[in-house]
């Protein structure tokens, strides 16, 4: 199944956002005011329940507020030359402890000298969460990601296509249709807001998201950026 993201309408939600985040925030710090006024007046075994439902839920509230402000960061606008090379590089390294955490192995095969203009944080923020989303696909084990980079020619414009592959558990045709609506995650901890942030990150640098996914198979996500080709031997220092 194949879904090409024409995200424009998904992400003119965006502005109805900021008040469903300051809804969906609220929820579970009320949650937390309540149990803390309880344990104000109580001595009891269940404390530690009322703790762990604490913590539970302050960590909910954070991975929301960390994803929220990662939308709202995108009004500064960077325009660098970045080595996308050195980016995924830098970006699977991160991941690949996370990932052998969940007895994940990843497998990097990226092409030297893959340059695009943008934001570096963001596009890392970019490619982060489907990394991400790839580690958390995957439940048995032998699970694998596989991140391909290289340049491409389509219709005489070069772009940088990166192809990040898992076998994880998929989705369906309904579920990837949801995919970058607000809040929609079928996760017991998720926020619904990475793949959201993905898709206007990679759209804001005129970039391309395509998914491909069977349900219990795996997941392939095809991301395109317009390359950019230096001359051969140019050293950018600012790269
Ligand atoms: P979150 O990760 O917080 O749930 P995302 O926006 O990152 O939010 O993803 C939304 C949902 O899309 C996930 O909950 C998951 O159900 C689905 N999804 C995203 N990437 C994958 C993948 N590689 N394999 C399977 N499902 C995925
Ligand atoms: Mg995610």
């Amino acid at each position: 199944i194949r879904v090409q993201m024409q995200k424009s309408e998904k992400l003119n939600i965006v502005s109805e956002l900021a008040a469903s985040v300051a809804h969906e925030v609220r929820n579970p710090l009320t949650v937390v005011r309540g149990f803390i006024q309880l344990l104000e007046n109580e001595e009891s075994r269940t404390n530690r329940e009322y703790f762990k439902l604490v913590l539970t839920e302050l960590d909910r509230a954070e991975n929301i507020i960390t994803d929220y402000l990662n939308i709202a960061k995108h009004q500064i606008e960077e325009s660098k030359l970045i080595s996308l090379t050195d980016q995924l590089h830098e970006v699977t390294t991160i991941m690949s402890s996370f990932a052998s955490l969940q007895g994940v192995f990843l497998q990097v095969n990226v092409d030297e000298n893959l340059y695009i203009i943008g934001d570096r944080t963001k596009i890392k923020q970019a490619i982060m969460n489907i990394l991400k989303n790839g580690v958390e696909a995957i439940q048995e084990t032998k699970g694998y990601i596989k991140i391909d980079a290289c340049l491409e020619e389509i219709n005489e414009k070069k772009y940088v296509k990166i192809i990040v592959k898992d076998n994880g558990v998929g989705m369906s045709k309904e579920q990837l249709e949801r995919l970058g609506e607000p809040f929609y995650s079928l996760k017991e901890k998720g926020t619904g807001l990475g793949l959201m942030v993905t898709f206007s990150i990679i759209e804001a640098h005129k970039g391309k998201i395509e998914y491909l996914s069977d349900n219990g198979k795996g997941t392939e996500v095809h991301v395109l950026l317009p390359a950019v080709e230096l001359e051969e031997g140019n050293n950018n220092d600012s790269v």
